[in-house]
């Protein structure tokens, strides 16, 4: 009896031996190795309409700044129809322009609501029921036709770029830095249709959006919110003399800029869209990228997808 006794007693410490063991590698697993991708926190999306790949021409030192060792292309690929709605509905949604058949018209006369398809933020709220999610715009459409106006994000609408910045230096200054929010500049657009494509107007505008994305990322700075945030500046499609909609180089160009603390110095391939924003958003929040998504996270983006 005293020899099965010893033999077991044995087997017994080798048994809690094994199960030690596991459940140090468990712990391991989940604390040291899951610990170098966490996720970000917050996602802070700038949108400047018309600006195509037309800040690699005017002098942009915020953006240079920012975004010098990360990731930045002045010309990803736009939508085949160069026009904001069909650009915007690809970036806010991450499926071509074909799929979600946003016009101009369509999204400025029919309000959207999460049964069609969804956006970012749609996405964003289905995965995590209490993201903070916001949108501010000058071009009240895009909140209107393309964010779903039934889940809770908070739609600002603006009248001009100042006060699109004021009102987001203001909501990120006195509150908690959102989920997902995002930013839109519409002047240089405008500017654009009255001025032409390659006017000093046009230009001047674009310096001066370079103004206040350095401000929006100060304000994140002073907060010390930078190390949990993905921030990005994306355009939908750039000008010509007269205007844009056709499929000259310019227009179908479109910068696409990504800094965060996992995102490597890239320039990105040439195959990368404009609407790859829409997954990198969903990949920073944690969030499975949907089938229906055409756009991808580029190759090379992260540094711990490498
Ligand atoms: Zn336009």
């Amino acid at each position: 009896m005293d020899n099965y006794n010893r033999r077991f007693g044995r087997k017994l410490n080798v048994l809690i031996c094994i199960l030690l063991l596991s459940i140090i590698g468990l712990i391991y697993y989940y604390f040291i190795v899951n610990q170098s991708f966490n996720g970000y926190k917050h996602v802070i999306i700038i949108g400047v309409d018309g600006a195509g790949m037309a800040f690699e021409k005017v002098s942009s030192p915020n953006i240079d700044r920012i975004f010098s060792n990360y990731a930045l292309r002045h010309d990803t690929k736009t939508e085949n129809i160069t026009y904001s709605a069909q650009n915007w509905g690809s970036i806010l949604t991450g499926v071509a322009c074909e799929t979600h058949k946003y016009t101009n018209d369509s999204i400025s006369e029919k309000t959207h609501y999460s049964t069609g398809i969804l956006s970012i933020f749609g996405y964003v709220r289905k995965a995590i029921p209490d993201a903070n999610l916001v949108s501010i715009v000058d071009w009240k459409s895009i909140n209107n036709g393309i964010v779903e106006n039934d889940i809770g994000v908070n739609l600002i609408n603006h009248n001009s770029d100042l006060e699109v910045l004021n009102a987001s230096v203001d909501y990120l200054s006195k509150n908690d830095i959102p989920t997902l929010m995002f930013i839109y500049f519409g002047s240089a657009d405008i500017s654009a249709h009255k001025n032409g494509g390659f006017s000093n107007e046009y230009y001047n505008t674009l310096e001066t959006i370079d103004e206040y994305i350095g401000k929006i990322y100060d304000v994140l700075d002073s907060k010390k919110q930078l190390k949990d945030t993905l921030f990005m500046v994306v355009a939908d499609h750039g000008e010509t003399v007269t205007s844009h909609g056709g499929n000259s180089k310019e227009e179908t160009s479109a910068i696409l800029a990504v800094a965060g603390n996992s995102v490597n110095k890239t320039n990105f391939d040439a195959e990368t869209h404009n609407r790859d924003a829409a997954p990198i958003v969903l990949y920073a929040l944690g969030i499975d990228i949907p089938d229906n998504f055409v756009a991808k996270v580029p190759n090379g983006l992260f540094k711990e997808s490498n």
